[in-house]
């Protein structure tokens, strides 16, 4: 498909009734908002990462998908951070409930990278099928995931094995390819729905070189990536090191302001908020966002269980890496790295790992 061509792309989704989502500079930052025209994505604009540090440069370079990642995840859409979930009326003498009505739009997600189309099924796996908002619109979403030609220097997916390079979970995936044989995009088909939308726009077969350009994309992507975290006995190598010296050198640093948890595109956890109006008459309760990292997450009856920051650092490391995967059957990290660039004193989940998991205590022996 000619770059050419991808206002086509946008208004094909467009037509069949998608609300598009995607990359969009906002702030200094990329963020997912609506995509109309080609030019709402980032055209033209590379990031640059490190622990607490992210950057948006103008480049003369003018590939719509040169960003990698920003602060948002997808999840705002499909796990909204605050949602209605019901109201309640006074009834004569009793109370009416009123289920809250499920947006369901229909979401087509433009540019989603490999580790964040694991991201999503982590979230599959952990509302299922119970979350009625969750499902409403995952299960009318459609994905136009974009592979990976670069890394942003905080990615570690080679160690997740969620990329560089997406295998599966898109309707679509583009590979964009800026070359001296001009501007265009490899498409992958995954779904029927995939198909169908692309035979509404135009493209022609790909060549056999042309066609290579992903294995090279992936190649330079994969050779970018430095930070590495070791998943070999990683459950064991945590339970063993509870008492490691290193979480309250950590929780020395960690301000508790629960940013690597609003950015990481698989962590949900959430709180319920009752409000009534001033006479009484109506209530509402609301589902947003919570993190580990507040104090009252971890209330019980009569006080918070996780009252220091080294006990909430060490739940989160430990939940994301070790308990998930027991209660989901798979990590609860995709390597993004968004936690490192976001933390606004630079915590690092891999050197963490790598500082804890040289101690004595760790054997590195495999676990399940
Ligand atoms: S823990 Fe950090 S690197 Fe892992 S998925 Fe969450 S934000 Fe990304
Ligand atoms: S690790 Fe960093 S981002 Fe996370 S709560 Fe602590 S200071 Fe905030």
């Amino acid at each position: 498909m000619e770059r050419a061509d991808f206002q086509h792309l946008i208004d094909a989704l467009d037509g069949a009734g998608y609300r598009v989502v995607g990359p969009t500079v906002r702030d200094g930052a990329v963020v997912c908002d609506d995509v109309r025209t080609v030019t709402d994505l980032p055209v033209g604009w590379t990031d640059e990462q490190d622990p607490a540090s992210y950057r948006l440069h103008r480049t003369d370079d003018p590939t719509l998908f040169g960003c990698i990642l920003g602060p948002d995840a997808w999840k705002k859409y499909l796990f909204p951070p605050r949602n209605l979930m019901w109201q309640a009326e006074q009834d004569g003498d009793g109370v009416r409930f009123v289920a809250a009505p499920v947006d369901d739009t229909r979401l087509a997600f433009l540019g989603v990278r490999p580790c964040d189309l694991h991201a999503i099924e982590v979230q599959d796996r952990v509302f299922g099928d119970l979350d009625r908002v969750y499902r409403a619109r995952r299960s009318r979403l459609f994905i136009v995931a974009v592979q990976c030609g670069r890394a942003a220097r905080t990615c570690f997916c080679t160690s997740m094995n969620t990329g560089p390079r997406a295998e599966s979970g898109f309707d679509l995936a583009l590979t964009e390819v800026r070359s001296a044989g001009g501007h265009y995009f490899l498409v992958e088909v995954g779904t029927v729905a995939g198909r169908d939308l692309l035979a509404t726009v135009p493209h022609r077969a790909a060549s056999a070189a042309e066609k290579d350009e992903l294995e090279r994309a992936t190649e330079r992507a994969a050779a970018q990536i430095t930070r590495t975290l070791e998943t070999r006995g990683i459950k064991r190598m945590l339970y063993d090191n509870y008492d490691h010296p290193r979480w309250e050198q950590v929780a020395g640093r960690c301000m508790a302001c629960a940013n690597c948890t609003m950015v990481c595109p698989t962590c949900f956890c959430s709180t319920v908020e009752d409000v009534t109006d001033l006479a009484g008459g109506h209530a509402e309760r609301w589902r947003t966002w919570d993190s580990c990292f507040t104090t009252d997450h971890s209330y019980l009856h009569g006080g918070a269980v996780r009252r220091s920051i080294r006990s909430r650092y060490r739940q989160w490391m430990t939940h994301k890496l070790a308990t998930w995967i027991e209660q989901f059957g798979t990590s609860g990290c995709v390597g993004c790295g968004r936690c490192i660039t976001w933390c606004p004193v630079g915590i690092d989940i891999t050197e963490e790992m790598r500082v804890i998991g040289t101690s004595e205590n760790s054997d590195g022996k495999e676990d399940h």
